[in-house]
C-alpha cells in the first residue's frame, strides 16, 4: 500500500505558485483572496484560517469579510457585489455552510464567474462539464484529487470509477471529472440500495460523505485507489469517513485524513486565485 501525500503535492503546488505569484507581482498585479465569513462556525473558521495562511506562503493578499450570524441573503449579496466591484479583488469565496436562514443558491449565483474562485457558480459548473481540462474556475476538492491521482500516475481512463456522495461541490463535480477522463462512473448517495455491491466493484473509490468509519475493509476490492474526502472530528481528533487501518490492508493507494484532499484542497484554491488573477487582469 502506498500513502497519497496530499501534504507532499500540494506543497509542490504551492511553491511553483509562489513564483507565479512573484511574476504576477513584479508586473505590478497582486491577487487577492476575499473570504467572506458569516458567524461563527468553528469548522468554518479552520477552513478559513488555513486558506490565509496559503495566500501567505503564496504572496497572495488576503482580505478577511467577517459578517454576523443573523446576517440576511440581501445583505450578503450587497457584500458579494461590493467586493466584485473592486478591482484589486481577484476572487471572492464564501464560506459554506451559510446560516440556516440564508438562501445559498442566490450568493452563489450573486458572484460574477470570472471572481469564483470556489467553482460553484451555475456557469463554472457548466464549463467544467464541458472541458476535461481545468482551462476554468472548477470546484477546489474534486480537482485537488484528480491533480493527486496524476501526480501518483494513477490511471483514470477505462477504470470503474466509484463516488460516494453527490454534493453540488463534491460528489458531483468529481463524477463529472472522472467521466471526462473516461472511467465508467458510478455515484452513490444516501439512497443507494446495498452501497457494498457498488464500493466493490471500484477500481477507484472516492468517498465523500460526512460519516466516520462508512467504508469498512470488507467493502472495498483488493488493490483499490482509496480517496477519502470526509472530515469528521471524533474524540477530538479528525478522521475521514473510510476506516484507515482495515482498508489500508486492501488498497494499492490511499489518502490520510489529514494530510491528504484537504490540503489539495486548499492549494488548488490558490492555483484558481492566480488564474482568475491572470484572466482579470494581463487579458485586459
Ligand atoms: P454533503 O453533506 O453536502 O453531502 C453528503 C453526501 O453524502 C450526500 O450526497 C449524501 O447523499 C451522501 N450520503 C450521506 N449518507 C450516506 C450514506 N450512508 N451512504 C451513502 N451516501 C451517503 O457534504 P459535502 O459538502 O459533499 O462533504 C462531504 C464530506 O467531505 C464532509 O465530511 C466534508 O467535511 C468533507 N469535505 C472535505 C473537503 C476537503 O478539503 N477535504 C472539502 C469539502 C468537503
Amino acid at each position: 500500500m502506498k500513502l497519497l501525500d496530499g501534504r507532499k503535492v500540494a506543497d509542490e503546488l504551492l511553491t511553483s505558485l509562489t513564483g507565479e505569484v512573484r511574476l504576477l507581482t513584479d508586473q505590478g498585479v497582486t491577487p487577492k483572496l476575499a473570504v467572506v465569513l458569516v458567524g461563527d462556525n468553528p469548522a468554518s473558521e479552520s477552513y478559513v484560517r488555513s486558506k490565509r495562511k496559503a495566500c501567505e506562503q503564496v504572496g497572495i493578499a488576503y482580505e478577511h469579510v467577517a459578517m454576523p450570524q443573523s446576517s440576511t441573503t440581501e445583505e450578503i449579496i450587497a457584500m458579494v457585489q461590493d467586493l466584485d466591484a473592486r478591482e484589486d479583488v481577484h476572487g471572492i469565496l464564501v464560506q459554506l455552510p451559510l446560516p440556516a436562514q440564508v438562501e445559498e443558491p442566490l450568493v452563489i449565483r450573486a458572484i460574477q464567474p470570472a471572481k469564483d474562485v470556489d467553482g460553484f457558480h451555475a456557469y463554472n459548473l457548466g464549463k467544467m462539464v464541458l472541458s476535461k481540462e481545468f482551462e476554468h474556475l472548477v470546484p477546489c476538492t474534486p480537482k485537488g484529487v484528480i491533480k493527486m491521482l496524476d501526480y501518483y500516475g494513477i490511471e483514470i481512463q477505462g477504470k470503474e470509477a466509484v463516488v460516494v456522495g453527490h454534493s453540488n461541490i463534491v460528489g458531483k463535480p468529481m463524477s463529472i471529472m472522472l467521466l471526462n477522463r473516461n472511467a465508467t462512473v458510478t455515484t452513490c448517495h444516501i439512497h443507494t440500495k446495498d452501497l457494498k455491491s457498488h464500493t466493490l466493484r471500484a477500481d477507484i473509490l472516492v468517498v465523500a460523505v460526512g460519516k466516520a468509519g462508512l467504508i469498512s475493509q470488507d467493502m472495498v476490492k483488493e488493490g483499490a485507489v482509496v480517496v477519502d474526502v470526509g472530515i469528521n472530528r471524533v474524540d477530538e481528533k479528525i478522521v475521514g469517513d473510510v476506516d484507515f487501518e482495515g482498508v489500508c490492508e486492501k488498497a494499492s493507494f490511499i489518502t490520510p485524513v489529514p494530510g491528504g484532499c484537504g490540503p489539495m484542497t486548499v492549494a488548488c484554491l490558490m492555483e484558481n486565485v492566480v488564474m482568475a488573477t491572470k484572466r482579470l487582469t494581463l487579458s485586459a
